[in-house]
């Protein structure tokens, strides 16, 4: 490669690396598989060392990704305080070959003079945590951040099991930390994918998104339902005085910290390839993640001795194992059809153990990658678990075909209502263009109106199901002038349920314009882009009459989304919908639901703490919206706790410990003034709040 070629290939290859990292760390939604990212993390590392003028101080190479928020990226994880770590908290170099490994341990003995051995355990796939114990009690929770800094996290630490809250034992230093991974076993992982399939939440790819993401949650009893488990393996050096790694961790161990017994002291190469051999297959049958082995010198002082680049230890390596395969065949193809008429092929398998789930289905994406990967009726195929949430069919094992086999045939028309389908310019799926016939689309529409992030009716797709067959609901605005003596029509409903739902329904005209649309459920306005459009024009009517242009001036919109909601509100059916919500009595601008904009709060942090009589996603709106600030843990700089029915107990106790009034929701709303929004005559301060 040449001297201008190599400049342009770093720079494009360190923006791509960067962009993943956020995607991965950030947003826990990596769209990238670790072999790819790996591979192009060591092209940079290969070309930053024959150009090292090019190798810059912020390159990915030298540094930790970063799981820290960057200002209006992730605003669910706003609001964490943020700790420096007392030992950077580094990476670790990574190889997917014995080889590498030989080699590192060969580097390691030209640079030490004396015996040493290895300290092979498991590399857990979670999410990294850092905690301290003071006096024997747990201090403090940083997440790695960006190796520097952490966000303070402990009391969603406090929620999780195995971290103990207090040590048992005698022999700990008054002070330390120590370091390991927060993993959610694949039993949780699964239960938790199925709830969010259940209330249309996104899905998390991985359960080692799902632990960071749920770490990173502002509401510590949600953690603690998560179920997560830690897992401890480091003790920075020079705070506890053994020989060696695996002393100190036993020792930790006898202190009550969860520390794994799956570690084996090896002598030499041929144990660690041993090891690497035996887990290789033997993770399989674990009930959490590992991606591979951590090889790491044993004796502390050869540790020192070795020391850290600016990225990872000198003295430890890991071994990746290569993404999980399986080979399975294809019984027949799916074609579904999603509330946007799209239609995307789904191949059910033969059901086969893959990443310690079973899967049976997997998603063949369009009909361009049904013939890129030249997939036959009865194929015996490859099916791999990469960044994404739904397994990937990655390859054809040509050998099992059976002679003769078809290709199979794209369906010209739409599987359930029959209207030909049509493929848009510049879209690479085809989709069934009767929005208003297509019975999918329809219910599909309906489930996510009622949805929990949209209007959050109690109410499934079973329920929905039998409204839409019993002719009771074609449209969103059909809900709300249900009875429930129709109710009683369906399967199984008595009176209770028929009026918990008609009460649920009720209950959801006081949901926010945003999510109300968001709820309405046009192509491309997901959640936070609904959020943006609703508070840049304040109301529907300024949606609907927007141009194009001043569509793009929202933040985040690009042509597509624009083009969308102009297309939405073009629609005729569209407007007459939207008038019978409006009668219906749903939020259709921001003032409506929040009442005029207040200073009642101005300058005051608050946290807030339990259930509320509405979502805690509007307690929080309401506080902003009188000018208060939302914060996650309480600090001398907290003002109020906001405690609704059954509050954090950690919290309360905390509040006490550190004078901070509590506030229930009705001295709260009184708080904010008679219409929510006025000042009180003599300010926030003359209210007597409950000192727990
Ligand atoms: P890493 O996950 O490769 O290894 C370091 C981490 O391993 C440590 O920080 C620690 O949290 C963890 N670990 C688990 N078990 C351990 C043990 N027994 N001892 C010590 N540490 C242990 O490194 P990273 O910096 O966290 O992440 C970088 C990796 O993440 C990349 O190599 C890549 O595979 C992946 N990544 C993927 C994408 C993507 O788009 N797919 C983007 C960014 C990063």
């Amino acid at each position: 490669m040449d001297y201008t070629n190599a400049k342009q290939r770093i720079e494009q290859l360190k923006a791509v690396l960067w962009e993943n990292s956020r995607k991965y760390y950030v947003d826990n939604a990596p769209t990238m598989s670790d072999f790819e990212y790996d591979q192009l993390m060591h092209e940079l590392e290969r070309l930053e060392a024959a150009y090292p003028e090019y190798a810059t101080a912020d390159s990915p190479t030298r540094r930790v990704g970063s799981d820290l928020e960057t200002p209006g990226m992730a605003p669910s994880e706003a609001g964490f305080a943020k700790y420096p770590h007392k030992y950077p908290m580094l990476s670790l170099g990574n190889t997917y070959s014995v080889k590498e490994v030989e080699e590192f341990a060969e580097r390691a003995s030209k640079s030490l003079d004396r015996s040493f051995s290895y300290c092979c355990e498991l590399k857990f796939d979670g999410t990294a945590i850092c905690l301290t114990y003071r006096h024997g009690k747990l201090f403090r929770a940083l997440t790695r951040g960006d190796g520097v800094v952490g966000d303070d996290v402990t009391e969603n630490a406090r929620r999780i099991a195995s971290i103990p809250h207090v040590l048992k034992g005698s022999g700990y230093p008054d002070e330390f930390e120590i370091r390991g991974e927060v993993l959610m076993p694949y039993e949780s992982f699964e239960r938790l994918n199925h709830e969010r399939e259940l209330n249309e939440d996104p899905l998390f790819a991985n359960p080692r998104n799902a632990a960071s993401g749920s770490l990173k949650l502002q509401d510590p009893e949600e953690v603690g339902r998560r179920g997560l488990f830690c897992t401890l393996y480091h003790i920075p050096v020079g705070q506890v005085d053994y020989p060696t790694h695996d002393q100190a961790l036993s020792a930790a161990a006898s202190w009550g910290l969860p520390v794994s017994d799956k570690r084996q002291i090896c002598h030499s190469i041929q144990e660690i390839e041993a090891f690497i051999d035996h887990w290789d297959k033997a993770r399989k049958d674990l009930p959490y993640a590992t991606d591979g082995i951590v090889i790491k010198i044993n004796e502390l002082a050869c540790q020192d001795t070795l020391g850290y680049t600016a990225k990872s230890p000198r003295w430890a390596v890991a071994y990746k194992f290569k993404a999980e395969q399986a080979c399975t065949p294809i019984l027949s193809i799916d074609y579904q059809v999603g509330r946007t008429g799209a239609v995307t092929p789904v191949a059910n398998m033969e059901p086969v153990l893959l990443s310690g789930t079973m899967v049976k289905r997997a998603t063949l994406v369009n009909e361009d990658q049904i013939r890129s990967l030249d997939i036959h009726e009865g194929d015996w195929v490859y099916v791999e678990k990469g960044g994404e949430i739904i397994p990937k069919i990655t390859g054809v094992d040509m050998s099992r075909r059976v002679p003769g086999a078809s290709r199979p045939a794209f369906p010209s028309v739409c599987p359930d209502c029959g209207t030909p389908l049509v493929k848009p310019e510049g879209e690479a799926r085809w989709f069934c263009p009767n929005t208003q016939g297509c019975p999918t689309q329809i219910k599909g529409r309906l489930i996510h109106f009622l949805s929990r992030k949209a209007m959050n009716v109690l109410a499934g797709e079973a329920t929905v199901e039998q409204l839409y067959n019993l002719n009771l609901v074609h449209t969103p605005a059909d809900f709300y002038s249900l009875r429930e003596s129709q109710l009683l029509m369906l399967e199984g409903w008595k009176e209770k349920s028929a009026r918990r739902f008609v009460d649920s329904v009720r209950e959801s005209r006081k949901v926010p314009f945003e999510r109300v649309l968001f709820a309405l459920g046009i192509r491309y306005v997901g959640e936070t882009t609904a959020r943006d459009i609703a508070r840049h024009f304040g109301n529907i009517e300024a949606v609907a009459q927007a141009s194009r242009e001043e569509l793009l001036a929202v933040p985040e919109v690009g042509e597509v989304i624009a083009d969308s909601v102009l297309a939405y509100f073009r629609s005729p059916s569209a407007q007459t919908e939207i008038q019978r919500l409006k009668a219906a009595g749903l939020q259709f601008s921001l003032a409506s639901q929040a009442g005029p904009v207040s200073a009642a709060l101005s300058g005051k942090s608050i946290v807030i703490s339990g259930n509320f009589s509405v979502s805690r996603e509007e307690m929080k709106a309401l506080i902003e919206a009188h000018g208060g600030k939302n914060s996650s843990s309480l600090s001398g700089k907290t003002d109020y706790l906001l405690a609704g029915s059954k509050p954090g107990p950690e919290k309360m106790k905390k509040a006490a410990q550190l004078g901070i009034p509590v506030l229930d929701e009705d001295a709260f709303r009184k708080l904010l003034g008679p219409s929510e929004g006025e000042i009180p005559s003599d300010g926030p301060e003359s209210l007597e709040p409950t000192l727990f």
